[in-house]
């Protein structure tokens, strides 16, 4: 019998299928619910790097486009939250996405386990951090009116613990915001954007909305709204069309700089434009993110 078992319906014991295989690792899918995961006896590596300092440091600090990643976020804060209350981020990094709330009127907390980006997030905006896991910051029940997470569960190997916690540390009527990557996204047709998605040896586990709903569901919220990215073959074929009309059209991501203010972006949140938001909506991209309510 396969030691392979789904986190999400371990009681159905049928052989998972293989959905990728990476250099020596295979990441298996349940023929049930559809969650992807790492088989089992790689996780170590996982979580030595994902509790490892420089982990932080490539993931997030690489990053080119933090004001698109940002605009992006806000775009869905200002859709669904209320703009006034105390918000948690779980995974807050070195804090610059909390900075940018504060900057709208939030009250801000943040949570992350490497130590350098927590005192990065002391120092540079003198912020309410904690570092640790959610679990060891242990909040009063009931306190935060919002609470955000970005790219965090695929990394946990008991994400339903976490969740748990998070459904008690906020206030009933609150909200929380979890985005992840896509498996069932059109994107996952590119093998580079595969790897991407998997980024083996980070990734635990693989979701999709569906197995996303399922997790959140189970520690108590109620799904309220689900949003998708826009999907990259997309807008790679938006580009070659532009290409080939030789037209000078703005481009679907800017290789800007992060100087922005929470208030610019909240204002260019506003914008969208209807095409983009439709192609988003049928067309799913490699992030999924759902909005649950306590
Ligand atoms: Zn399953």
């Amino acid at each position: 019998m396969s030691t392979e078992h789904c986190y999400l319906c371990p009681e159905k014991d049928d052989q998972p299928k293989v959905f990728f295989k990476i250099d020596s690792a295979t990441f298996f899918q349940c023929r049930h619910c559809g969650l992807v995961w790492l088989e089992k006896n790689k996780w170590h590596a996982s979580q030595q790097q994902y509790y490892s300092e420089q982990y932080y440091s490539e993931e997030y600090s690489g990053r080119k486009n933090l004001r698109n990643l940002f605009l992006y976020r806000f775009k869905l804060i200002k859709k669904y939250f209320k703009p006034q209350g105390k918000i948690l981020e779980i995974g807050a990094a070195s804090g610059d996405f909390l900075h940018l709330l504060q900057d709208i009127g939030y009250h801000v907390y943040g949570v992350e386990l490497s130590k350098r980006a927590a005192e990065q997030a002391v120092r540079n905006y003198n912020l309410n951090f904690f570092q640790g896991t959610l679990e060891e910051a242990a909040f009063a029940g009931n306190y935060f009116d919002y609470i955000v997470m970005y790219h965090v569960l695929e990394h946990v190997p008991d994400p339903g613990a976490t969740l748990k916690e998070a459904y008690r540390v906020l206030k009933p009527g609150g909200r929380i915001l979890i985005e992840v990557p896509n498996v069932r996204s059109v994107d996952m047709y590119s093998k580079p954007l595969i790897l991407n998605a998997l980024d083996y040896p980070n990734h635990i586990y693989g979701f999709s909305r569906e197995t996303l709903t399922k997790l959140v569901v189970d520690a108590g919220f109620k799904p309220v709204a689900f949003e998708s990215s826009f999907p990259f073959l997309f807008a790679q074929f938006l580009t070659k069309v532009r290409h080939l009309l030789k037209s000078q059209g703005s481009s679907v991501g800017t290789k800007d700089g992060f100087a922005v203010t929470g208030r610019e972006l909240i204002e260019q949140a506003k914008q969208d434009s209807p095409l983009k938001r439709c192609v988003q909506r049928c067309i799913p991209g490699m992030k999924v993110t759902i909005i649950g309510e306590k």
